[in-house]
């Protein structure tokens, strides 16, 4: 294991223990054998005997289907408007983003934050919405929710804007970083749903309830639709936690890391990668 790797499982919460066996004497050579023992979270001695951070044994999935098609009442009109999403390009959309007041967050945000990252990636990270920060710079996760993103990519051997790209479920900032309201997501899924046809991501990964909510329809809670295969359309879906729920939850990061590897495996297990 190398020193990024460590440093990176620590950022995920891993505790990295080095056992060291008592020498062998005698006929045999003298030798030391190291072991390296990752733990589930610092208090809680569940030791797994891999040298590296490797995915744990392959499971299959199940494949689960997506929830209701629409996740709310949609107001009127809202389907030659989303019609007209559905026609644009990345730089109309990137416009309309812009100057959409299709809900009540166009009032309070600086500027609308449309995506980040590659527009010909195999992954596509969906999160909930703009933060103060986000919303000042332009970005999604840029503030301490986006450095444990960034971790979190960097230790499945992915990075920002490398065949990756990051969304979120409301392109325009809740006031006091509160849940987007059903209402508000359905006005922007339309955008969402635009950017994925464009992307055509090989996996998707949504980022707590609000992009579940925004994507699927589902209302379940995040531990019963984690480590469950889902599907939009032709694009297959895993749910975790959202990286600033991780921050206020240090030892579910343990469970982040074990979704983050089904999505590897995911990918590791199409044809092609
Ligand atoms: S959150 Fe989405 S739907 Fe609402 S104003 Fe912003 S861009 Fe438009």
């Amino acid at each position: 294991m190398n020193e990024a790797h460590q440093i990176l499982l620590q950022e995920m919460g891993y505790t990295l223990w080095q056992l060291r066996q008592p020498q062998v004497t005698g006929d045999m050579p003298e030798q030391e054998c190291r072991e390296t023992v990752v733990l589930e979270s610092p208090v809680v001695p569940v030791a797994v005997a891999q040298p590296v951070p490797e995915v744990p044994a392959p499971v299959a999935p199940a494949v689960v289907p997506a929830g209701a098609a629409e996740p709310a009442a949609m107001p009127p009109g809202t389907d030659a408007r989303a019609a007209r999403i559905a026609r644009m390009d990345w730089d109309e959309l990137a416009r309309a983003v812009q100057e959409c007041r299709a809900c009540e967050l166009c009032k309070q945000r600086q500027q609308a934050v449309l995506g980040v990252g590659d527009r010909q990636a195999d992954w596509l990270f969906v999160g909930e919405g703009p933060g103060a920060e986000e919303d000042a710079r332009g970005e999604p996760f840029v503030g301490q929710a986006g450095k444990l993103l960034d971790a979190m990519l960097a230790a499945i051997g992915l990075r920002r804007g490398e065949n990756v790209y990051i969304a979120n479920a409301v392109k325009c900032r809740p006031e006091g970083n509160r849940t987007p309201h059903a209402d508000e997501m359905a006005a922007c899924r339309p955008f969402l749903m635009r950017q994925v046809e464009l992307l055509q991501p090989r996996i998707m990964v949504l980022l707590g309830k609000a992009a579940v909510h925004s994507v699927l329809g589902e209302d379940k809670s995040l531990a019963s639709m984690r480590q469950k295969l889902f599907r939009a359309g032709e694009v297959p879906v895993l749910v975790t936690y959202h990286p600033a729920y991780l921050l206020r939850n240090l030892p579910e990061k343990a469970k982040a890391w074990e979704d983050l590897c089904l999505a590897r495996r995911q990918m590791q297990g199409r044809p092609g990668n």
